[in-house]
């Protein structure tokens, strides 16, 4: 099987190591890839928001199967191209990439599933929407309405705050994703991941994750697309993974084939849980990164097989083989990270680390220049590793880290601290 993977950071890597450990694969290429991604397959030059391109490029390199990594050219109806051409794709069709691209989209889905999740008010006028809060009160949380790469989310403690987030959405700050928003309940509570494979009709769970949003130790700091994660979490029980299925997952996954735009792919679930009780706080329509290396590194193989019967609509009869494991990833970026930072530094000693279906080291912003590995981007590596318990695969990941050569690179120590 000739296989495209679309996307180039660390997601892509782990998603191309688990479809290169499968014997069905006989061709890989990655689009645009990166230096890490360039060592174990072929990389194209490919613009991946251009849905006549993508599908060029199928013909011509004679691909079987498409998987698509990130939201945008899910969102841009790269996978409705591909499939109008006659290709199987992994990754939903632009109508159903709304639950991540248009969040008032999810909360009226939520309505007509009756899904646990926050109260909310959806508005196109800034005088309204401050209305509601003063309403409301504090906390609360503001959100722009479309795609804003994560920056879109206003967590309010106090009115004023909700107040100014307002302003700066209509005034503008966040394109057209900031002309309509979405103004919800504050949740408490615990988050985590989940991640299930939909095929329309079925759901198939294929893992749970909790990750690290912010920059520093004790999650202090500022925002940013993720430090490190870790499989399974916890707090997300067998218990309350089944609720969430039951409740949550099922019924908008239902409200979706109601609707007649039925969701097919990954879908990425991120719950609060409180009390036992677990609420949808977002959708994606993707594998989140770096979720997607831990749960990679744990599913192996399986992963392509299982990617293969979600797109073919043979869910009802795959089945997951889970290992009592747990992995970790630990996400190395340059000094400065998320704020500026400095590109093209040289990373040494990565070819002395392990490579083995237990240890990984994925690129995510990493470039080849003059025969050396160099960061290219904002969050660089994700050293990533399995074990028989979370201690063991973080002593690994750390193990990996300390061999790393990078003095203007930097990581969290304490990625896992809630579960370990
Ligand atoms: P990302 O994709 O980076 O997670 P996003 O822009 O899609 O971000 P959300 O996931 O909806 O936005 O929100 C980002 C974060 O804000 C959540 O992970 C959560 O920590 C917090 N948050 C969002 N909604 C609520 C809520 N109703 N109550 C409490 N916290 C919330």
């Amino acid at each position: 099987m000739n296989i495209l993977i679309l996307g180039g950071g660390g997601r892509e890597h782990a998603l191309a190591w688990a479809v290169l450990q499968n014997p069905k694969c006989d061709k890989l290429i990655v689009a645009p890839g990166n230096a890490g991604i360039a060592a174990i397959a072929d990389c194209a030059d490919l613009d991946i928001l251009n849905g006549a391109a993508v599908v060029n490029f199928c013909e011509e390199n004679a691909i079987d199967f498409v998987i698509v990594g990130p939201e945008a050219p899910l969102a841009a109806g790269v996978a409705d191209r591909l499939r109008d051409a006659g290709f199987l794709v992994f990754g939903p069709s632009e109508e159903a990439a709304k639950l991540e691209a248009s969040k008032s989209f999810t909360k009226e889905i939520c309505d007509a599933a009756k899904a646990p999740t926050a109260g909310y008010g959806h508005f196109t006028d800034a005088e309204a929407a401050k209305a509601y809060i003063r309403e409301q009160g504090a906390p609360i949380v503001v959100k722009a309405d479309g795609l804003a790469a994560g920056k879109g989310v206003i967590v309010a403690m106090d009115e004023d705050t909700a107040l100014a987030a307002i302003d700066d959405m209509f005034g503008g700050e966040f394109g057209s994703a900031g002309a309509e928003v979405v103004i919800e309940e504050f949740m408490e509570g615990e988050e985590a991941s989940y991640f299930i494979l939909v095929d329309g009709e079925t759901c198939l769970p294929i893992g749970t994750a909790q990750d690290h949003k912010r920059v520093g130790e004790g999650d202090t700091g500022l925002n940013t697309g993720g430090m490190g994660a870790y499989s399974p979490a916890p707090v997300l029980s067998d218990e309350i993974a089944e609720k969430a299925m039951e409740e949550i997952i099922k019924p908008t996954m239902k409200a979706m084939v109601d609707r007649g735009t039925p969701y097919q792919g990954v879908l990425y679930a991120g719950l609060m849980i409180k009390d036992g009780q677990p609420r949808l706080v977002e959708y994606n329509v993707r594998f989140g990164d770096p979720e997607c290396q831990v749960l990679m590194l744990r599913l192996g193989a399986q992963a392509l097989d299982l990617m293969q019967a979600c797109a073919e609509g043979r869910l009802a009869d795959a089945q997951v083989n889970w290992a009592d494991d747990h992995a970790m990833t630990v996400v190395m970026a340059a000094k400065g990270y998320p704020g500026d930072y400095v590109k093209g530094s040289v990373i040494k000693g990565l070819d002395t680390l392990p490579e083995t279906s237990s240890e990984m080291c994925f690129h995510a912003g990493t470039g080849e220049k003059d025969g050396q590995i160099i960061a290219t981007g904002g969050r660089v590596l994700n050293v990533t590793a399995r074990g028989a318990t979370l201690k063991e695969a973080a002593d690994r990941a750390y193990a990996m880290v300390d061999r790393i050569d990078w003095p203007e690179g930097f990581c969290r120590r304490d990625i896992g601290w809630r579960a370990l």
